[in-house]
């Protein structure tokens, strides 16, 4: 029995509706934005800005500046940190040393991107943290620290529609990865991803998928070979990727993408186009896997969290998922030790349940993380949600500018600091 704390629990871990402007699933990539203004410059925030980037191809002058954990970016605040962690695994040891970082190193900020990784904003002594992720396995490789982007199901086949045990697979992909000097070239860009069947992951369209329904590049279904060994077609369609992405840091740039690189695999597209694929719904509670353990799901409010909250997922949780809409799951719990998990993460300010207020709000950094912002948007955002009595019906997220850094994936109503909304 579920403890009755939780009365929501995700069954399918799928949501309803289409991409943020979005004609059909059946246009590049770049359509894929909210009907905005975007102006795009070499500076970096919150989020993994997977949309953004693609729109402004024409501009670009030079390599992708993503930011990692060696070459950080400096943003209004200070030095920011990313942390690749690929299927948005983090252990215990390696939160409890992100969150002593933070607090010490850092401005006590620790924010989830919409990659499912981890960054620390207005680290004072970068080197020392650089030292302290190696010692912590969170920085295995330096050549290749910007290029481990892997996103995985967060369930990894635990759910009732997944099928594909991704983990396995996520490690591979990032070991092999990481022993390939040419795969260091990639654009800081460039995304792998796992769906476990659920469709969660699917729905981000990376550059290169891999699921129980085969393999997709940039969302097109892909009649790739390679059942036997999906990880070396990964890596061999990324290095196909290389030779013909000329100043591209997205397959979706690449005119013809998809069919360019199955060509060179010796391949076909399988379809005429990306094909859409729905996502996961923002969620906090309980999920019920199949092996008759649950996960429990939580929400740190806007995405962000303290030193002192990730010290203590670090002692109820041995391991945990980041997934890319901003959520952390623990796994593997027994039914009976999932409502004192729950309880201790909720006093530590952690949505546990999905009628909280803060399931489904985001933001960017906004002020002072971000000179482009207009206004404070965490603390406008923080405003707004104490005013609800539960969770939007639809998502929000907030913004401190045209950019709309972070946005994710779905139906989203964005709201901008200052009072404008669409
Ligand atoms: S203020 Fe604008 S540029 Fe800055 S993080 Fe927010 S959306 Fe991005």
């Amino acid at each position: 029995m579920l403890a009755p704390a939780f009365p929501s629990t995700r069954d399918s871990g799928l949501k309803r509706g289409s991409l943020p402007g979005h004609s059909g699933g059946t246009v590049p990539d770049f359509h894929r934005l909210p009907p905005i203004a975007i102006v795009w410059a070499e500076a970096y925030d919150s989020g993994d800005r997977v949309e953004t980037v693609t729109n402004v191809r024409a501009g670009r002058s030079g390599p992708d500046a993503c930011p990692g954990a060696l070459r950080t970016h400096d943003a209004a605040d200070g030095p920011l940190a990313r942390v690749r962690t690929p299927g948005g695994a983090v252990t215990s040891a390696q939160l409890a040393v992100l969150g002593a970082a933070a607090r010490e190193l850092g401005l006590d900020v620790i924010e989830l991107t919409s990659r499912g990784n981890m960054q620390v904003r207005g680290v004072r002594a970068t080197e020392r943290l650089a030292v302290l992720l190696a010692n912590a396995g969170l920085l295995p490789s330096a050549s290749h620290e910007r290029v481990r982007n892997i996103v995985a199901s967060p369930l990894g086949g635990r759910g009732p529609r997944g099928t594909l045990a991704t983990d396995p697979l996520v490690a591979a992909l990032d070991r092999r990865l990481c022993a390939n000097p040419r795969l260091a070239g990639l654009p800081g860009r460039f995304l792998f991803a796992f769906d476990d069947g659920t469709g969660d992951i699917a729905a981000l369209d990376a550059d290169v998928a891999y699921g129980p329904a085969g393999f997709r590049l940039g969302g097109t279904p892909v009649d790739l070979a390679g059942g036997e060994d999906p990880v070396g077609t990964m890596l061999a369609a990324a290095g196909a990727f290389l030779d013909v992405r000329g100043d591209a840091w997205r397959l979706a740039e690449v005119p013809n993408g998809a069919s360019v690189v199955a060509a060179r695999l010796g391949r076909t597209v399988a379809g005429e186009g990306p094909v859409r694929a729905e996502g996961a719904s923002p969620f906090a509670g309980v999920i019920e896997q199949r092996d008759g353990l649950v996960s429990l799901e939580v929400v740190p409010p806007l995405g962000r969290l303290s030193g002192a909250q990730a010290e203590v997922l670090a002692e109820v949780a041995g391991e945990v998922r980041v997934t890319p809409w901003r959520s952390v799951v623990l796994r593997d719990l027994a039914p009976g030790e999932v409502r004192a998990t729950a309880e201790r993460l909720a006093a530590a300010g952690f949505a546990t349940d999905a009628a909280s207020p803060w399931v489904g709000v985001t933001a960017c950094t906004g002020s002072p993380g971000c000179a482009r912002s207009r206004g404070d948007v965490q603390g406008e955002a923080r405003g707004w949600v104490g005013g609800l009595d539960g969770a939007p019906e639809t998502p929000v997220h907030w913004v401190g500018c045209e950019r709309c850094c972070g946005t994710p994936r779905g139906p989203v109503v964005l709201k901008m600091v200052g009072g404008a909304e669409r």
